[in-house]
């Protein structure tokens, strides 16, 4: 097997980055997850292990193989490590001071020639670069979640990215077997951008009286062929996580399409924000 690059590290280890870590290591990458959390790459490295033994399982992969691939995978709790890594794909907490602080902390470790990709959601590609000496190698690689399964890579170029780190980063992706779009650094990217306001719209329909949740979730379903209600996928994302969301959209487009549902706000502040809270638009107690 021959990876694309030999090295990548992946930095935050939690829901995104063991995916990307996992993914990585299976293209014969050797992979550096780094984690300010000793707990959270313990977790982390222990996800990568149960998510190959299930692809043993399916007879999808061979035990060699997946043994090969977990061994590909090391730890570290310091982003100081980076060093002569070709790709390093940053998935820590969707926070912008934390984000602003990884970047410029790797671009004074990681190698001159080292690309810095986010796997943000939301935040500006530009304004992160803006932390770096090398804006042109900074760029977003935003894989989606479940991420060794979901085939998608949306891939942001900042205002400074230049061509050659956008062609090695979509290549890259498919030498992962994604496929990746490419998409110019506005806010909510295409991905959010669409989605996050069909989802507002349905919450709007609910807290109109349109239609019941379930009967908005089965139009969508059954109408319009998406194999998940707008409803449910909100569950499933996290109230907080949409709300976020659709004020970045809000606040970058300047356009009143995109506020906030009244119903949503109130949903986030009664702490009803889906499935990791038991209760979201449906209860999952
Ligand atoms: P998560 O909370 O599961 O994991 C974040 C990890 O970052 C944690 O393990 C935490 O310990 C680590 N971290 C925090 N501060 C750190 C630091 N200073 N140094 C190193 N590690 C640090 O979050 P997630 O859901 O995996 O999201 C990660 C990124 O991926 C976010 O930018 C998010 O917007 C994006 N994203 C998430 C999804 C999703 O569905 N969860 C989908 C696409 C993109």
């Amino acid at each position: 097997m021959s990876a694309y690059y030999d090295k990548v590290a992946v930095v935050g280890a939690g829901t995104m980055g063991n995916g990307i870590a996992q993914v990585f290591a299976q293209s014969g990458s050797q992979v550096l997850l780094i984690d300010a959390a000793e707990a959270a790459l313990d977790k982390g490295v222990a996800t990568i292990e149960t998510n190959l033994g299930r692809l043993v399982k399916k007879e999808r992969m061979t035990q060699a193989d997946a043994d090969a691939a977990l061994a590909r995978v090391s730890k570290s709790t310091q982003l100081t490590d980076v060093s002569d890594q070709k790709l390093v794909v940053e998935a820590v907490s969707e926070r912008e001071d934390l984000k602003a602080m990884i970047f410029k902390t790797l671009d004074e470790v990681a190698a001159p020639d080292t690309i810095l990709a986010s796997n943000t959601s939301s935040i500006s590609i530009t304004t992160i670069a803006a932390n770096t000496k090398r804006p042109e190698k900074v760029i977003g690689m935003h894989f989606m979640n479940p991420v060794p399964i979901m085939k998608l890579v949306e891939v942001i170029k900042g205002h400074e990215t230049d061509d050659a780190t956008l062609k090695s980063v979509l290549e890259c992706s498919e030498a992962l077997g994604k496929t990746p779009v490419d998409a110019n650094d506005y806010p909510g990217f295409v991905s959010n951008r669409v989605l996050m306001p069909m989802i507002n719209e349905a919450i709007f329909c609910l807290m109109e009286g349109v239609a019941t949740k379930e009967g908005i979730d089965t139009v969508m379903k059954l109408g319009m062929a998406h194999p998940m209600g707008p409803l449910q996928l909100a569950d499933l994302i996290g109230l907080d996580v949409c709300l976020d969301i659709l004020e970045v959209l809000h606040g970058g487009l300047g356009d009143d399409k995109y506020r906030p549902c009244p119903l949503l706000r109130r949903m986030v502040a009664a702490k009803s924000l889906g499935r990791k809270t038991g209760k979201g638009f449906y209860d999952y107690e």
